[in-house]
């Protein structure tokens, strides 16, 4: 059974066709740059690829060229799209409305779109692309939309409220809402079943580290707190984004520099966080080629980044009363040994010891990274929200 996974930005379409026999990636490319020009970069799993410049003016022509790119012409992996069997959307947020993936529906998808008040630059974006393939696929094929903010639902009110007037919370939804949810349940998952246990028995602190970073504290198979925010700003420092900064430091700017609060916005998620502090860039592997040559700016970020991930995880083993696994995961997380490395030493005090020179050979695989008598196993965990995504859905349509 094929199933089509949809990762749906203003401007571009991110897709991935996998096979649920043997869960197999068969195709997977990006319609990018909808509403501006339009081109489709387009590879199957043996290699064929298609390049092409193409007028996306909406979402609906990025779906038809993805059909026929599909269907059609040398990188064709499918005859028709008739076998395709249901298509799995990515949703950044879904608030208190969305706990669990759902089937889409006309309503579910005005739901979506009304929800961009807290999610500006995403759910509006999700809306178009939703009815769009609605429009571009028959109306009997069915589709299923996973919700960044759903794992986090389990997270109690004392963890997700802010210290401001309640009125706001009941009035505008202002909370933690926490996201990277598909992939912290997905590494959980994927966790417990290679420590062989059952989820529901551990407790584990998911660091999931791209260029967009959150720590979670998932206790028994649901989350009970995490670091990302009412937005993705919040928490650790991240590749372009600030992480948890003093409001009044954000005022305090916004007066200085004379910033409108879409001016501010800009300031903390596009122009702060490693690329601020390094003033070098918002890359990882580019922090640490700096440091190699001596540049004092880099090595302060990756300190600090360590230092802040450090910080949750004590928070969270304090808060769950016991911690059995780390998990790294991302882009970071699985590749840099440097940053697992510098997270985990001098962490013995509570239970935790790294195996550093197995840790260095360690990347983008499934690995535990600890020592035999870490109290705490420690583990890298590659992510993959697609699969979870046509896993989810293929569990939905199959009820
Ligand atoms: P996104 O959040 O956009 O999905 P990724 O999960 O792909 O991002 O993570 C991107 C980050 O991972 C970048 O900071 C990049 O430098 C880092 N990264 C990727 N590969 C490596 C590597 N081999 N060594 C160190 N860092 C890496």
């Amino acid at each position: 059974m094929l199933i089509l996974v949809v990762n749906a930005g203003s401007s571009s379409l991110k897709y991935q066709l996998i096979d649920m026999d043997g869960e197999k990636v068969i195709a997977k490319g990006n319609c990018d740059r909808i509403g501006i020009d339009g081109h489709i970069s387009h590879k199957t799993a043996d290699g064929r690829t298609l390049d092409q410049d193409c007028a996306f003016p909406t979402h609906t022509e990025a779906f038809e060229k993805l059909v026929e790119t599909l269907t059609t012409g040398d990188a064709a992996v499918i005859k028709d799209m008739s076998e395709i069997s249901a298509v799995g959307h990515r949703i950044v947020q879904g608030a208190e409305v969305f706990s669990q993936t759902t089937l889409v529906t006309d309503e579910v998808i005005d739901k979506i779109d009304e929800l961009a008040d807290l999610a500006p630059v995403h759910n509006h974006a999700h809306a178009l692309a939703l009815r769009a393939c609605k429009k571009v696929f028959a109306a009997d094929v069915p589709q299923a939309v996973v919700f960044d903010t759903a794992f986090h639902q389990t997270i109690p009110p004392k963890a997700y409220m802010y210290g401001i007037p309640y009125e706001d919370y009941e009035k505008y939804h202002v909370r933690k809402y926490g996201f990277h949810g598909t992939s912290h349940r997905f590494v959980s998952a994927a966790l417990a079943q290679a420590m062989g246990k059952d989820i529901k028995d551990i407790k584990i602190v998911s660091c999931h580290l791209g260029n967009g970073s959150s720590i979670t504290a998932v206790e028994g198979g649901k989350s009970i707190d995490t670091s990302m925010g009412f937005t993705p700003l919040d928490g650790i420092i991240m590749g372009t984004r600030s992480g948890s900064i003093d409001a009044s430091a954000v005022t305090f700017l916004a007066k200085k520099h004379n910033m409108t609060p879409d001016d501010m916005s800009n300031y903390l998620n596009k122009k702060s966080g490693f690329l601020g502090v390094s003033e070098v860039s918002s890359d990882n592997r580019e922090i640490y080629t700096a440091i190699h040559e001596g540049n004092e700016k880099a090595q302060l970020t990756a300190d600090m980044l360590r230092y802040e991930i450090k910080k949750f995880i004590g928070s969270y083993a304090a808060i769950m009363n016991g911690l059995d696994a780390v998990i790294f995961t991302g882009g970071i997380g699985e590749n840099s040994w440097e940053v697992r490395e510098g997270v985990c030493s001098n962490m013995d005090f509570m239970g935790i010891k790294i195996d550093t020179e197995l840790n260095k050979t360690v990347r983008g695989e499934l690995k535990k990274i600890s020592t035999p008598d870490s109290k705490a196993e420690v583990w890298v965990v590659p992510t993959n929200e697609e699969l979870l995504i046509a896993r989810d859905t293929l569990a939905l349509i199959s009820k």
